[in-house]
């Protein structure tokens, strides 16, 4: 049976200017390396063998119905406005209804060069696809709201990077690929009658109960506060928050050089090119106010009365800090076994997590052996948490059911950026088993799975990846 993708647009339909419409460039030879087939089911999918997902997913078939086109957005990049961005190397085949009635994005990203490509070849290389398949798969099954991948294909041609590197495009899915940077380029061009049209079709698709653009703000503020509070809660860093990079859906989008904590220290960078750390571990909740602010600025021309309009805007950006540290009392609460943590609790977490930072324990392991008395073998002095234990044993009396809890919020597997680069490394040697192998055991990330405990350990000190390089 061949494949039926049930499109269903809407995006295309917006004005010229919102888009620029064009076919993926085909590739020379392209062969399946993943397909997400309960997602495929879920967005409405049927039919397909594996040459012809091949030839789609590559972008060398455009299936019947879909509009492709490119999308318009601007940015901050690291502070820094840039005018103009858009999809250079990514390219929407359209949209479809789901099971569950969501409407959902299906975009090829890898697939040639568009209007904006700029300097760049429009291609990925492999190992960015790699690492967006696993990790938005894995924060998916941790229950954060990501994008999804939907497939990955080799391209049988090679790109050219710092060396020769073979090429892959990634199929991306998401509740829409709209971000702060797509009001950003018309509200910033003081193009009024786009900026209502993105406005509504906004509202239209994601936040039908709004009726003015400060409740548009208000639930965006909302969404993305909570998004955080859940990265932080599983050691997340996303390493790009760039405006263009933060979707007004509240997903996360854009797996460039991003990875999860091992040790402990808020200070983590990882992306190579985050020189002053403006994306670590603990500037996200800064970063993300800072966005929002970016994000209130380009709403502002939508309402009339300006000085009135800044003034609400303000309040609901200063009042952000707030909602992210309930939102982070909550998860973190959740994580040392607390089902209703009050604001005194955030100093027993503190306390923790500075102890953690002292003694190189490792994030993940340190939170899952809460539980079983593990935890102190984490520190390098095991006496920093003897005395920290104290205080949460005594808080714990009187919880009902603590350790269903902690199983609940801390994870025994995440991806971890070793096990990434080797999975890398053995797909570009042709071997995909590791990437499979990883994909499964994070699939059900809270399970313990004995027979995978090697994707437990933190990397030894010769495996210790420093940094991600941008996903290009
Ligand atoms: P990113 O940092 O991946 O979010 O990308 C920032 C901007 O650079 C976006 O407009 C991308 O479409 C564009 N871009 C990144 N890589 C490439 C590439 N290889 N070819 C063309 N455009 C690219
Ligand atoms: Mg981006």
């Amino acid at each position: 049976m061949t494949l039926h993708i049930p499109f269903d647009n809407s995006f295309a339909a917006l004005p010229a200017g919102f888009h620029a419409r064009l076919d993926p460039t085909p590739v020379k030879s392209p062969s399946l390396i993943a397909f997400n087939a309960p997602l495929a089911e879920q967005l409405g999918l049927t039919g397909g063998d594996t040459a012809e997902l091949a030839q789609v997913f590559s972008g060398n078939t455009v299936p019947e119905g879909a509009e492709p086109l490119a999308q318009l957005y601007a940015g901050h990049q690291f502070g820094h406005y840039n005018p103009q961005l858009g999809d250079g190397r990514a390219i929407l085949l359209g949209e479809t209804l789901g099971r569950d009635g969501v409407r959902r994005d299906i975009q090829l990203k890898g697939s040639g060069r568009t209007p904006f490509s700029r300097s760049g070849d429009g291609r990925a290389w492999l190992g960015p696809v790699l690492r967006e398949y696993i990790v938005s798969e894995a924060m998916a099954a941790l229950g954060v709201p990501t994008t999804r991948a939907l497939a990955a294909v080799r391209t049988g041609e090679q790109v050219y990077r710092e060396t020769v590197l073979p090429g892959a495009v990634l199929t991306r899915v998401a509740k829409s690929h709209l971000r702060v940077g797509t009001f950003q380029v018309f509200s910033a061009r003081q193009d009024l009658e786009a900026l209502h049209r993105l406005f509504d079709y906004t509202v239209a698709r994601h936040y039908p109960t709004a009726q003015t653009p400060a409740d548009v703000l208000r639930q965006v503020i909302d969404a993305q506060a909570r998004l955080v509070a859940q990265w932080m809660s599983f050691g997340f860093i996303h390493g790009v928050m760039n405006t263009d990079n933060c979707a007004i859906s509240g997903e996360t989008i854009d797996y460039g050089p991003c990875a999860f904590l091992d040790a402990y220290h808020p200070e983590t960078v990882f992306s190579s090119i985050d020189r002053q750390g403006r994306y670590a571990y603990g500037a996200q909740a800064d970063v993300i106010v800072w966005n929002m602010a970016q994000f209130a600025t380009a709403l502002v021309p939508l309402c009339a009365d300006t000085e009135q309009t800044i003034e609400e805007f303000t309040q609901l950006v200063r009042g952000m800090p707030d909602l992210i540290r309930k939102a982070w009392l909550q998860q973190f609460g959740a994580k040392i076994g607390l089902a209703e943590p009050q604001t005194e609790d955030a100093k027993l977490i503190m306390d923790l997590l500075a102890r953690m930072s002292a003694n190189q324990a490792d994030f993940t392991n340190t939170f899952r052996a809460l539980g079983d008395g593990g935890a102190r073998d984490q520190f390098t002095d095991p006496s920093a948490f003897d005395d920290w234990q104290i205080t949460w044993t005594a808080r714990l009396a009187g919880e009902a059911n603590p350790d269903a809890i902690m199983a609940k919020a801390n994870p025994v597997f995440i991806p971890r950026n070793h096990r990434i680069e080797q999975m890398i490394t053995a797909a570009v040697d042709g071997d995909d088993s590791y990437f499979h192998h990883l994909h499964h055991v994070l699939s059900r990330p809270f399970d313990p799975q004995p027979d995978a405990t090697a994707l437990t350990h933190p990397p030894l000190p010769d495996e210790v990846v420093k940094a991600t390089f941008c996903g290009t």
